[in-house]
C-alpha cells in the first residue's frame, strides 16, 4: 500500500488506445488534412447525437466555446451577463471577452451549483424594467443572459433556471465543460435531459483532463438553433462566410483535424468512463459512510446523474488534510480556492468579501479527491484510511 495516487492518471487511457489513437495521427498525414475537414464534420455529428442536440461546432477550446456562444446567441458590449463566483475563470474571461460585464449569484450550498432562489433574488430586487429592457439597477446596464456552470460534472437546476430566464427574457447558456454526458430530470417535461441540450446553446471544452479531453486543445458549442450554429462557423473562421469572404470581424478559433478524430476515438468510451467515475463515487461513499462525521460528501440530488468530472468533499482543516495527503502521496486539488469576485482580475467589479458568503464560506473547505475512471478500489481505500486518520486526531 506504498503506491503513490495521483490525482488524476492521463497516462492509462492513452495506453489503451494507442494504436487507434496512432492511425488518427497516420490518416492525417496521409490525407493532408489538420484543420477543419471530414474528420472535424464528423466528430461533430457524433457529439451533437450523444449531447441530444441538433447541432455541434467543434472550436479550440472551451473557453472559445463560451465567447462564440455568447456572440452568436446575441449578448453584445455593455450587457450584463449573470453567472456563479465557484467556477474556472473561463466562465467570466468569455463573458468579458464578449464585450460583457459579469455578475454574479450565489451557490447552493448542498450541489456547489447555482441557486435558483439566489437568482430569482437577484431579478427581483437588484434589477428594474426599464424601457422594456432588463437593466442593473446600480449600473444601468442591461441583464442578457444566464449562464449556469455545471460544476463538477453535475447539471445545475436548470427548470427553475429556464423558467427565471423565460420571464425575465433571458439567454440561457450552459458552462458544460465539466459536465459531458451528465443528466437532469426535467420534472417540467417530466423526462430526463442531457448536458448541451436545455440552454440556447451550450459550451463543452476538451482539455485533457475533462471527462472527453483531446490530446490538446479543443472544445465544443451545441445547439438546437440554426442561425447560432451558423454564426458560429463563421465567428470560428474569421467571420467568413467563403473563403476570403469576410462578412464580420471574427476569430482563429477552429478544431483541429486530429484532436477530431482523436475525439471520435475517446467518444465510444465516454459512457464506459463515466460509468467507472460514478462507481469510483460510490465506493468512496461507502468507504466513508463509515466515518461521516468531519467529511462532507457531495450531494447526489435525486434529479441529476452526475457523471463526476470531480469528487469534491469539504472538511473544516481543507489545508493541514491537504499537506497530509500530499505527505502520503496522495495528490489532491481545489476547486478553486479564491471565489471569482475576490479574484484580482476582478477588482473593477467593486464586489467586497461578505458578498456571496456561500461561495466564500466552501471556498475554505472544499478538496477534489483523486478521481478518474481507472481508480482502483485500493486506491480509494488509502485515500480513506489517511482522511480518517486525519479527521480522528483533528
Ligand atoms: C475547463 C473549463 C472551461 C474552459 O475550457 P478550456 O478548454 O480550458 O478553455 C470553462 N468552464 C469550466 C467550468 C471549465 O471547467
Amino acid at each position: 500500500m506504498n503506491q503513490s495516487i495521483p490525482f488524476l492518471d492521463l497516462a492509462t487511457p492513452h495506453q489503451e488506445l494507442k494504436e487507434e489513437l496512432t492511425e488518427v495521427f497516420t490518416k492525417s498525414l496521409d490525407i493532408g488534412g489538420f484543420v477543419g475537414g471530414p474528420m472535424v464534420e464528423q466528430f461533430e455529428r457524433e457529439f451533437a447525437a450523444f449531447c441530444d442536440a441538433e447541432r455541434c461546432v467543434g472550436v479550440s477550446n472551451g473557453t472559445d466555446a463560451l465567447r462564440f456562444a455568447f456572440i452568436a446567441a446575441g449578448i453584445k458590449p455593455g450587457d450584463t451577463v449573470v453567472t456563479v463566483p465557484n467556477t474556472f475563470i473561463a466562465t467570466t474571461e468569455a463573458i468579458s471577452q464578449a464585450g460583457a460585464r459579469p455578475d454574479f449569484v450565489d451557490i447552493d450550498e448542498r450541489t456547489y451549483n447555482m441557486d435558483p432562489e439566489k437568482l430569482r433574488e437577484y431579478l427581483e430586487t437588484q434589477c428594474c424594467l426599464d424601457d422594456g429592457a432588463l437593466k442593473n439597477r446600480k449600473t444601468g446596464l442591461r441583464v442578457a443572459a444566464v449562464v449556469p456552470v455545471h460544476l463538477y460534472g453535475q447539471m445545475a437546476d436548470m427548470d427553475p433556471i429556464l423558467e427565471l430566464a423565460e420571464r425575465y427574457k433571458l439567454i440561457v447558456i450552459e458552462d458544460a465543460c465539466q459536465a459531458h454526458g451528465a443528466q437532469y430530470f426535467s420534472k417540467k417535461e417530466n423526462r430526463w435531459r442531457k448536458a448541451g441540450s436545455m440552454g440556447v446553446a451550450a459550451a463543452f471544452s476538451f482539455y485533457p483532463g475533462k471527462n472527453l479531453g483531446a490530446c490538446g486543445e479543443g472544445g465544443a458549442v451545441t445547439t438546437n438553433d440554426v442561425e447560432i450554429d451558423r454564426k458560429i462557423r463563421t465567428l470560428r473562421d474569421h467571420g467568413q462566410s467563403k473563403k476570403y469572404y469576410h462578412d464580420v470581424e471574427g476569430y482563429n478559433g477552429r478544431l483541429d483535424a486530429i484532436q477530431a478524430g482523436i475525439l471520435s476515438v475517446k467518444l465510444k468510451r465516454l459512457t464506459r468512463w463515466n460509468e467507472a467515475r460514478c462507481e469510483a463515487a460510490s465506493r468512496y461513499r461507502q468507504l466513508f459512510g463509515i466515518i461521516d462525521r468531519g467529511v462532507v460528501l457531495p450531494e447526489a440530488s435525486a434529479n441529476t446523474l452526475p457523471v463526476y468530472h470531480l469528487f469534491v468533499v469539504r472538511v473544516h482543516e481543507r489545508d493541514k488534510l491537504m499537506k497530509h495527503l500530499a505527505a502520503a502521496t496522495i495528490g489532491t486539488a481545489i476547486h478553486y480556492p479564491i471565489p471569482l469576485h475576490l479574484q484580482q482580475a476582478y477588482r473593477h467589479l467593486g464586489l467586497r468579501n461578505g458578498s456571496y458568503p456561500i461561495s466564500e464560506k466552501v471556498a475554505l473547505e472544499i478538496l477534489s479527491l483523486p478521481m478518474f475512471p481507472s481508480l482502483k478500489p485500493d486506491e480509494q481505500k488509502k485515500v480513506y484510511i489517511e482522511i480518517a486518520a486525519f479527521v480522528a486526531a483533528e
